[in-house]
């Protein structure tokens, strides 16, 4: 798979998302928490999807004591939410807000680390429905929202292990795989039918729980926290990208 570095030290200037609402699923630890909260010292309007409620009333606490526009909390389990409540939260949004700039997809589950003659069903259908059948149930939902915008991004965040097969990833590599297939689809269908743009995105090793679980024998700090990675996190929501679609990217 052909593969898009970020532009190396991408800054926005400060402000640059002023007027625009973004969804951040997961927003409530490692890269989603770090995301909402450049996005909302940027200017932007941030929608906090999460499974922890304390967890997202600790970054919403910190967005608006940072002078920072209301965040809004979602409370959502995505391994378990009926696909009823994608459509109440979507009309729940259209009354508060009336349009969807961005929407950054980051949620998602590690599963077992087994080869796959062993894994779990149970296991990998709820790897498979968090990292995949959910996203794809929240864009649907959202998409009237999201055509609204002048202009909309849609971020899907991808791994390694999805651009090249690893063993004993089982369920979660091929959760990202599918999620770059998603990509390529959704990005060709909207390309020449709307203002929105997809694309996938490879965060690399990042200091996160979810990273510290799946290597436990590596040293944290040997990588790079999630707030020193958010160039291209900007620079796919911002304006900037306008006219990138159908892209894979890689943080660094
Ligand atoms: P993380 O620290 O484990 O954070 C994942 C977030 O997703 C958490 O806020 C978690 O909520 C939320 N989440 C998990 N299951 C959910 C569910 N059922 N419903 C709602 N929210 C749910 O992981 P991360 O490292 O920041 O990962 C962010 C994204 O980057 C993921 O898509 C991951 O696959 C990808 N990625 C990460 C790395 C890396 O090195 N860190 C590398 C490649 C790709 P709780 O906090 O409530 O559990």
């Amino acid at each position: 798979m052909k593969t898009v570095r970020a532009p190396q030290g991408y800054q926005a200037k400060p402000g640059y998302l002023a007027g625009k609402n973004i969804l951040v699923t997961g927003a409530g630890d490692g890269i989603g928490r770090a995301a909402a909260k450049t996005y909302a010292d940027h200017g932007a309007t941030v929608l906090l999807l999460g499974r922890t409620a304390s967890k997202l009333e600790a970054v919403y606490d910190e967005i608006e004591a940072a002078g920072n526009a209301k965040p809004a909390i979602i409370e959502m389990d995505l391994s378990s939410a009926p696909p009823q409540s994608y459509l109440n939260l979507a009309d729940a949004l259209a009354a508060e807000f009336d349009h969807l700039d961005g929407l950054l997809h980051n949620a998602a589950l590690l599963g077992e680390r087994t080869p796959l003659n062993n894994a779990s069903y149970d296991k990998w259908q709820e790897v498979m429905h968090v990292n995949v059948n959910a996203q794809f149930i929240l864009t649907q939902a959202l998409m009237p929202l999201l055509q609204q915008a002048p202009s909309a991004s849609i971020v899907l965040t991808s791994s390694g292990v999805g651009r090249e097969g690893r063993a004993y990833w089982g369920a979660y590599a091929v959760s990202k795989f599918a999620t770059e297939g998603y990509m390529q689809i959704l990005a060709q269908e909207l390309e020449n039918t709307s203002r929105i743009r997809v694309n996938s995105l490879n965060p690399k090793g990042t200091n996160t729980a979810m990273r510290r679980s799946a290597y436990p024998a590596e040293n944290p700090s040997n990588n790079p926290s999630p707030d020193d990675i958010m160039g291209v996190y900007l620079f796919l929501m911002s304006d900037d990208s306008l006219g990138v679609t159908g892209q894979a990217f890689d943080a660094r």
